[in-house]
């Protein structure tokens, strides 16, 4: 029987349980070498996900040494890494999850092949969607570009069942050096504000589970009605969870579907909004243009603004003037994630009433986010902005202002990040202005800035130049 060691690669599926790879090391009988690779991808991440990930890793370090076992930290070329591992531990096997975004494919095809060459056996599982895109197929045998008809097509399928956490993760007869996370400093680059933003991170497998129970427990019975209400904290938070791993969607999807039978029928809003994320996944794996590039090749004829202009700038920073879209910057600088409403309204705004091109606001989101997602920030940019499958219409410019008047019509969500115009201001508006940088000179005390585009100018601003250009 084989007993040379398998090195299981983690990246974004920091869990023990429902974790196909694990299972299939553990199962095998071999002693399993657990590794993350710090390599250009990491370096890559936003400001935000790089603090999230140094937390992340922390705790799954600690819950692979409650198992008598270590996660190895090495920076490096993954391959490079791969191959000194394989070297030190005498390795026959390095086993992983499969991602789905281009970097991660071309990185991972590359190195596939190589171990093959090099006579190591490399080997790749699912674990990171409810279903792989290949997967699923529209009648015509191709890939949903729409999402209702994907909705329709996969909500039946058996997603099969979640697997235990492995009882028991054999040690190697000798642990590899590995790197100090302290030596990583991921978190540098958030700056004063780091301890603020991990205050507002829910870490870990467990963390997750926690979390997922209580709201199945308490809010997916009202999900349809709260979860479009941003001052009421009526969704599940996951996408923090979900994007590292230390959450299967596979388990959510399990949850959400015991809810529904068990009478809850929102319930199945929740089931359709993790559906959303496989449809973005579907979308980056079949036309890897999604995150980078105009889906639509039409819009490639339209002025977006491209620089970083003082109106760009006053949208990073939550002094637009315009309330429901200055609470949401700020909601997402203090606490990495934001309100899916908020998402959408501020993606309209920044794109369609200041005409800027939604790569800006890709960029900006990918680097504050703590849940960011290659392929659902991509899927949501260019939803919003008009150019994506699926998409919003040019002609539907969300109003903020009344947006603001529906779904936060006791302004609750504004109170929470508007310091400015409040003789108290709550300590989250507060902490804004402790984690904003100093040279941004933004005090809780300034006047509220008048709107830097009305909303009835930047609406037919953008109007007209969508029918200027034959949209
Ligand atoms: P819940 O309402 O509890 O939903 C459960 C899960 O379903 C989420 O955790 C998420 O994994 C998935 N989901 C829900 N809505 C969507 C959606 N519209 N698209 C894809 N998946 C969805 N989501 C990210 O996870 N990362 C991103 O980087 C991201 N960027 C976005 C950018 C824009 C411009 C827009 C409009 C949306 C973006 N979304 C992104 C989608 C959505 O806003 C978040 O998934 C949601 O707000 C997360 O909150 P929750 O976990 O409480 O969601």
């Amino acid at each position: 029987m084989n007993k040379t060691p398998v090195i299981v690669w983690f990246r974004r599926d920091l869990r023990l349980s429902d974790h196909p790879a694990l299972t299939a090391a553990c199962d095998a009988g071999r002693p399993v070498v657990p590794v993350y690779i710090h390599d250009d991808q990491v370096a890559g991440l936003g400001a935000a996900q790089k603090l999230r990930l140094e937390l992340a890793l922390d705790v799954f370090g600690k819950a692979l040494a409650d198992k008598d076992s270590r996660l190895i930290l090495r920076k490096g070329p993954a391959l490079d890494v791969l191959r000194d591992l394989i070297r030190e531990t005498g390795a026959g096997a390095v086993y992983w999850s499969r991602l789905y975004d281009t970097p991660a494919k071309d990185r991972d095809t590359k190195v596939k092949a190589a171990l093959k060459e090099d006579g190591i056996e490399a080997k790749s599982f699912a674990g990171h969607l409810l279903f792989e895109p290949w997967t699923v197929e529209t009648k015509t045998g191709g890939f949903y570009k729409v999402y209702t008809p994907m909705w329709k097509a996969v909500r039946g399928n058996d997603v099969g069942d979640a697997l235990p956490r492995p009882g028991k993760i054999a040690a190697p007869d000798k642990w590899p050096a590995s790197d100090d996370l302290d030596d990583w400093h991921l978190r540098r680059a958030m700056h004063r504000g780091a301890d603020i933003l991990a205050t507002h991170c829910t870490v870990g497998e467990d963390a997750a589970n926690t979390r997922l129970g209580q709201f199945i427990a308490h809010k997916v019975a009202d999900y349809v009605t709260n979860r479009d209400l941003p001052g009421v904290k009526g969704t599940s938070n996951l996408s923090e969870n979900l994007t590292f791993g230390e959450i299967s969607p596979r388990v959510c999807w399990h949850a959400g579907k015991a809810a529904l039978e068990d009478g809850k029928g929102d319930a199945e809003v929740f089931l359709k909004e993790l559906v959303w994320r496989e449809f973005a996944y579907h979308l980056a794996h079949h036309t890897p243009r999604i995150l980078t590039d105009n889906w639509k090749a039409d819009w490639n004829a339209f002025p977006w603004n491209t620089k970083l202009t003082p109106e760009v700038q006053a949208w990073q920073r939550g002094r637009t003037g315009i309330r429901f879209v200055d609470a949401a910057m700020r909601e997402m600088y203090v606490t990495g994630t934001m309100h899916n409403r908020g998402r959408m309204i501020v993606a309209s705004y920044l794109t369609k009433h200041l005409m800027t091109h939604w790569k800006i606001g890709l960029d900006w989101f990918a680097d504050c986010l703590i849940d960011w997602d290659p392929a659902s920030n991509a899927m949501g940019w260019q939803w919003s902005a008009g150019s994506g499958p699926d998409a919003t219409p040019y002609f539907r410019v969300f109003n903020p202002v009344t947006q603001l008047d529906k779904f936060d019509k006791d302004r609750a969500y504004v109170k929470r990040w508007l310091a400015e115009e409040y003789k108290n201001p709550s300590d989250t508006a507060l902490s804004y202005f402790d984690m904003i940088p100093r040279s941004w000179g933004l005090s809780p005390g300034d006047a509220y800035p008048d709107s830097i585009v009305t909303t009835d100018e930047g609406r037919t601003r953008a109007l007209d130049a969508y029918s200027n250009r034959g949209f």
